[in-house]
C-alpha cells in the first residue's frame, strides 16, 4: 500500500484509506442493515454491519475492493497479530521443533506453513525466537 492514513480519522474511518489515490475523507462501503420502511420510503435504519470482506469503493478515483483492501493495520495491531500467530505456531510445534528454534534453527515445514499464512520468514524467525524466550529461555 503506497498511501498511509494521516491519522486524522479516529472513528469509523480510522486506519482506512484509498490504496490508489490516498483519499481518506469519504469511502463507500456496502453494509447490511435493517430499515424501518413506510410507504414513502425508509425513515430509520439500524446498526450498519460490515467487515473486512465488505465491498468498499473510493468515490474520488473509483478504485474498488474490500474494506480489508482499504485498511492499513496500525503498527500496534500488526505486532499483536504477529505475536498471536507466533504463539499459535509455537504451541502446535513438537518438542524437537521447539528445541531446534531454541538453537536458532527453523524447521522447514514450520517456515512453509508460516509463509502460507503470509508471514515473512524473517518476521516469523524473530517472533518465534521471542516466543521461545517467553517459553523458557534460549539455549545459545
Ligand atoms: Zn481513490
Amino acid at each position: 500500500m503506497k498511501h498511509k492514513p494521516s491519522g486524522k480519522n479516529t472513528n469509523c474511518l480510522e486506519n482506512m484509506i484509498c490504496p490508489d489515490c490516498g483519499n481518506e475523507d469519504e469511502l463507500h462501503i456496502d453494509v447490511t442493515t435493517t430499515v424501518v420502511m413506510i410507504d414513502d420510503g425508509s425513515v430509520k435504519h439500524g446498526d450498519l454491519d460490515y467487515d473486512q470482506t465488505s465491498i468498499c469503493y473510493c468515490p474520488k478515483c473509483k478504485a474498488d475492493g474490500t474494506v480489508g483492501d482499504f485498511t492499513v493495520m496500525s503498527e500496534k495491531l500488526a505486532k499483536a497479530e504477529e505475536m498471536a500467530k507466533a504463539e499459535q505456531i509455537w504451541s502446535a510445534m513438537d518438542k524437537n521443533q521447539k528445541a531446534a528454534v531454541r538453537i536458532g534453527m527453523f524447521p522447514a515445514e514450520i517456515m512453509q506453513a508460516a509463509e502460507k499464512e503470509g508471514y515473512g520468514v524473517r518476521d516469523l524467525s524473530v517472533a518465534l525466537m521471542n516466543q521461545a524466550k517467553r517459553d523458557g529461555g534460549m539455549i545459545a
